[in-house]
Protein backbone atom coordinates (compact mmCIF):
# COMPACT_ATOMS: atom_id res chain seq x y z
CA UNK A 1 0.00 0.00 0.00
CA UNK A 2 1.21 3.39 -0.93
CA UNK A 3 1.88 5.22 2.55
CA UNK A 4 -0.02 8.51 0.82
CA UNK A 5 -3.65 6.43 1.07
CA UNK A 6 -3.58 6.71 4.74
CA UNK A 7 -5.37 10.13 6.02
CA UNK A 8 -3.62 13.35 6.68
CA UNK A 9 -3.12 14.93 9.62
CA UNK A 10 -1.39 18.07 11.20
CA UNK A 11 1.31 16.74 14.19
CA UNK A 12 0.98 18.78 17.27
CA UNK A 13 4.09 18.97 19.69
CA UNK A 14 2.47 15.82 21.78
CA UNK A 15 2.20 14.15 19.21
CA UNK A 16 5.89 13.92 18.43
CA UNK A 17 6.87 13.91 21.52
CA UNK A 18 4.76 10.66 22.02
CA UNK A 19 5.85 9.41 18.43
CA UNK A 20 9.49 10.25 19.83
CA UNK A 21 9.34 8.26 22.79
CA UNK A 22 8.36 5.31 21.19
CA UNK A 23 10.75 5.04 18.44
CA UNK A 24 13.70 5.54 20.99
CA UNK A 25 12.70 2.60 22.20
CA UNK A 26 11.71 0.66 19.70
CA UNK A 27 14.55 1.59 17.23
CA UNK A 28 17.21 3.50 19.81
CA UNK A 29 17.64 1.29 22.30
CA UNK A 30 16.12 4.18 24.90
CA UNK A 31 20.17 6.14 24.11
CA UNK A 32 18.58 9.82 22.85
CA UNK A 33 18.11 12.22 25.81
CA UNK A 34 14.83 14.37 25.13
CA UNK A 35 15.53 17.64 23.51
CA UNK A 36 13.00 20.57 23.14
CA UNK A 37 10.57 20.12 20.29
CA UNK A 38 9.08 22.52 18.16
CA UNK A 39 6.38 22.98 15.19
CA UNK A 40 7.73 24.65 12.32
CA UNK A 41 5.90 26.77 9.58
CA UNK A 42 8.59 26.94 6.99
CA UNK A 43 7.82 26.29 3.34
CA UNK A 44 11.50 24.81 2.58
CA UNK A 45 11.37 21.44 5.23
CA UNK A 46 9.70 19.02 6.58
CA UNK A 47 11.91 18.47 9.53
CA UNK A 48 15.15 19.74 10.83
CA UNK A 49 17.20 18.96 13.67
CA UNK A 50 19.49 21.83 14.95
CA UNK A 51 22.09 21.99 17.29
CA UNK A 52 25.26 24.04 17.93
CA UNK A 53 29.09 23.13 17.98
CA UNK A 54 31.48 23.99 20.48
CA UNK A 55 34.82 23.59 20.49
CA UNK A 56 36.26 22.03 23.45
CA UNK A 57 39.61 23.12 24.00
CA UNK A 58 42.59 23.76 22.02
CA UNK A 59 43.59 20.30 21.49
CA UNK A 60 40.40 18.55 21.59
CA UNK A 61 36.97 18.09 18.76
CA UNK A 62 34.07 19.83 18.98
CA UNK A 63 30.80 19.34 20.82
CA UNK A 64 27.39 18.97 19.33
CA UNK A 65 25.08 20.79 21.97
CA UNK A 66 21.42 22.69 22.48
CA UNK A 67 19.74 20.41 20.29
CA UNK A 68 16.28 21.24 18.77
CA UNK A 69 14.02 19.04 16.52
CA UNK A 70 11.21 21.13 14.22
CA UNK A 71 8.67 19.13 12.64
CA UNK A 72 6.68 20.93 9.68
CA UNK A 73 3.26 21.55 10.56
CA UNK A 74 2.64 24.15 7.70
CA UNK A 75 1.06 21.35 5.71
CA UNK A 76 -1.56 18.50 6.57
CA UNK A 77 0.24 15.46 5.50
CA UNK A 78 0.03 11.50 5.49
CA UNK A 79 0.34 10.15 8.96
CA UNK A 80 3.14 7.86 7.82
CA UNK A 81 5.52 10.45 5.99
CA UNK A 82 4.95 12.33 9.35
CA UNK A 83 6.03 9.42 10.98
CA UNK A 84 9.15 8.92 8.93
CA UNK A 85 9.78 12.32 8.74
CA UNK A 86 10.19 12.29 12.71
CA UNK A 87 12.43 9.04 12.32
CA UNK A 88 14.55 10.53 9.54
CA UNK A 89 15.50 13.33 12.14
CA UNK A 90 15.65 11.12 15.07
CA UNK A 91 18.76 9.53 12.70
CA UNK A 92 20.68 13.16 12.27
CA UNK A 93 20.32 13.30 15.92
CA UNK A 94 21.59 9.85 16.84
CA UNK A 95 24.76 10.91 14.77
CA UNK A 96 24.83 14.00 16.79
CA UNK A 97 24.67 13.32 19.85
CA UNK A 98 27.05 10.40 19.35
CA UNK A 99 29.21 13.12 18.19
CA UNK A 100 30.13 10.79 15.40
CA UNK A 101 30.58 12.17 12.33
CA UNK A 102 29.34 11.23 8.70
CA UNK A 103 31.00 11.70 5.13
CA UNK A 104 28.00 13.88 4.56
CA UNK A 105 24.70 15.16 5.39
CA UNK A 106 23.22 11.83 4.64
CA UNK A 107 26.21 9.72 4.47
CA UNK A 108 27.24 6.60 5.05
CA UNK A 109 25.71 6.15 8.64
CA UNK A 110 23.02 7.92 7.81
CA UNK A 111 22.26 5.26 5.12
CA UNK A 112 23.45 2.63 7.18
CA UNK A 113 20.81 3.62 10.27
CA UNK A 114 17.85 4.38 7.69
CA UNK A 115 18.47 0.75 5.82
CA UNK A 116 18.39 -0.40 9.48
CA UNK A 117 15.01 0.82 10.02
CA UNK A 118 13.45 0.35 6.37
CA UNK A 119 14.37 -3.01 7.45
CA UNK A 120 11.78 -3.31 9.69
CA UNK A 121 8.62 -1.51 7.88
CA UNK A 122 9.47 2.16 7.28
CA UNK A 123 9.67 4.18 4.35
CA UNK A 124 12.35 6.69 5.54
CA UNK A 125 13.93 8.77 2.56
CA UNK A 126 16.82 11.14 2.87
CA UNK A 127 15.06 13.73 1.14
CA UNK A 128 13.73 16.59 3.41
CA UNK A 129 11.47 18.32 1.31
CA UNK A 130 7.89 17.30 -0.29
CA UNK A 131 8.19 15.42 -3.79
CA UNK A 132 5.52 16.72 -6.26
CA UNK A 133 2.78 14.11 -5.49
CA UNK A 134 3.23 14.75 -1.92
CA UNK A 135 3.17 18.31 -2.38
CA UNK A 136 0.02 18.46 -4.66
CA UNK A 137 -1.71 16.60 -1.98
CA UNK A 138 -1.05 18.60 0.99
CA UNK A 139 -3.04 21.04 2.27
CA UNK A 140 -0.95 24.19 3.26
CA UNK A 141 -2.33 26.05 5.96
CA UNK A 142 -1.77 29.59 5.47
CA UNK A 143 -0.42 31.72 8.23
CA UNK A 144 -2.30 34.66 8.71
CA UNK A 145 -1.38 37.87 10.57
CA UNK A 146 -3.40 38.85 12.61
CA UNK A 147 -4.28 42.27 14.62
CA UNK A 148 -5.98 41.74 18.28
CA UNK A 149 -7.23 45.52 19.09
CA UNK A 150 -7.96 46.28 23.08
CA UNK A 151 -9.70 49.42 22.49
CA UNK A 152 -9.43 52.24 25.12
CA UNK A 153 -13.00 51.62 25.95
CA UNK A 154 -12.19 47.68 26.77
CA UNK A 155 -14.04 46.31 23.62
CA UNK A 156 -11.54 43.45 21.65
CA UNK A 157 -11.26 43.48 17.83
CA UNK A 158 -9.69 40.86 15.15
CA UNK A 159 -8.43 42.54 11.46
CA UNK A 160 -6.75 40.24 9.27
CA UNK A 161 -4.04 41.90 7.20
CA UNK A 162 -1.52 40.92 4.22
CA UNK A 163 1.39 38.70 6.48
CA UNK A 164 3.97 41.15 5.07
CA UNK A 165 6.09 43.36 7.76
CA UNK A 166 5.40 46.88 5.62
CA UNK A 167 1.42 45.85 5.77
CA UNK A 168 1.55 45.13 9.52
CA UNK A 169 3.27 48.49 10.06
CA UNK A 170 1.29 50.66 7.88
CA UNK A 171 -2.18 49.16 9.11
CA UNK A 172 -0.77 49.69 12.72
CA UNK A 173 -0.26 53.28 11.81
CA UNK A 174 -3.23 53.93 10.70
CA UNK A 175 -5.61 52.01 13.09
CA UNK A 176 -3.68 53.75 15.83
CA UNK A 177 -4.23 57.13 14.41
CA UNK A 178 -7.85 56.22 13.28
CA UNK A 179 -9.52 54.75 16.86
CA UNK A 180 -9.29 55.11 20.35
CA UNK A 181 -7.02 52.06 20.60
CA UNK A 182 -5.73 51.14 23.86
CA UNK A 183 -2.61 48.63 22.45
CA UNK A 184 -2.48 45.92 19.44
CA UNK A 185 -1.24 42.68 19.58
CA UNK A 186 -0.15 40.76 16.67
CA UNK A 187 -0.05 37.14 16.17
CA UNK A 188 0.76 34.69 13.17
CA UNK A 189 -2.09 31.96 13.19
CA UNK A 190 -3.21 29.13 10.94
CA UNK A 191 -6.35 28.36 12.92
CA UNK A 192 -9.32 28.52 10.68
CA UNK A 193 -11.26 30.52 12.88
CA UNK A 194 -9.63 33.47 11.09
CA UNK A 195 -10.38 32.35 7.68
CA UNK A 196 -13.92 34.37 7.95
CA UNK A 197 -12.29 37.74 8.36
CA UNK A 198 -11.01 39.14 5.07
CA UNK A 199 -7.16 40.02 4.83
CA UNK A 200 -6.89 43.49 3.65
CA UNK A 201 -5.19 46.80 4.66
CA UNK A 202 -9.47 48.00 5.02
CA UNK A 203 -9.49 50.04 8.15
CA UNK A 204 -12.38 47.67 9.18
CA UNK A 205 -12.10 46.05 12.51
CA UNK A 206 -14.48 43.13 13.75
CA UNK A 207 -15.61 42.91 17.40
CA UNK A 208 -14.63 39.84 18.67
CA UNK A 209 -18.23 40.14 21.32
CA UNK A 210 -20.41 40.35 17.91
CA UNK A 211 -18.27 39.31 14.64
CA UNK A 212 -20.80 41.28 12.78
CA UNK A 213 -20.33 44.36 13.93
CA UNK A 214 -17.79 46.47 12.80
CA UNK A 215 -16.22 49.03 13.63
ZN1 LIG B 1 18.20 14.78 6.54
Amino acid sequence: MHPLTTCSMTPTVEYIQARFDEYNTAYFNGQLPPLPIKLSHAKGFLGKVTFTRRKQGLFSGYQNENFVLRINARIDLPETLIEDTILHEMIHYYIAVNQWHDTSTHGQLFRREMARLNASGRHITISHRLTDEQRAQAIIHKVRAVAIVHFADGKTGVKVVPNQPQHIRRWQQMAMRRFPIRSIEWIESDDDFYAKFPSSMAMRIYLLTDPNSVV
